[in-house]
């Protein structure tokens, strides 16, 4: 299993220092890869990165949220075919981010993602 970042992100770094073998890198470029990402193969789901993210955007794989209840004026990140918009939610609306699983996925893919190339962009 992996830990997931999920839409919540807004690229608060805390979560990338505390990492023990270091999986999580900051999206570049942003527009295309606006949070930070958990590589999937590498994490050791040690969940020290859980309670360092002031956004609890954060969670185990097996529980990212299906039905996330956002909370007046929190803000999100999608991805989207026209790069990454940031949306303020009014508080109420309730989100599925099993989704998000397979942006982290998608980060590291080979040939595809930037991954820790990232890192030197
Ligand atoms: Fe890194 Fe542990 Fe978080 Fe996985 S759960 S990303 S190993 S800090």
């Amino acid at each position: 299993m992996t830990h997931v970042i999920t839409s919540l992100c807004l690229r608060d770094s805390a979560c990338v220092d505390v990492c023990p073998v270091e999986c999580i890198v900051g999206g570049k470029p942003e527009t295309q890869w606006p949070w930070f990402y958990i590589d999937p193969a590498t994490c050791i789901d040690c969940g020290a990165c859980v309670p360092e993210c002031p956004f609890e955007a954060i969670f185990p794989e097996d529980e990212v949220p299906t039905a996330y209840a956002m909370k007046p004026a929190q803000k999100f990140v999608v991805h989207g075919d026209d790069g990454a918009q940031t949306y303020t939610a009014e508080g109420g609306e309730v989100y599925d981010f099993t989704g998000d699983t397979a942006w982290n996925a998608a980060f590291y893919a080979e040939g595809t993602g930037p991954g820790y190339a990232a890192k030197t962009m």
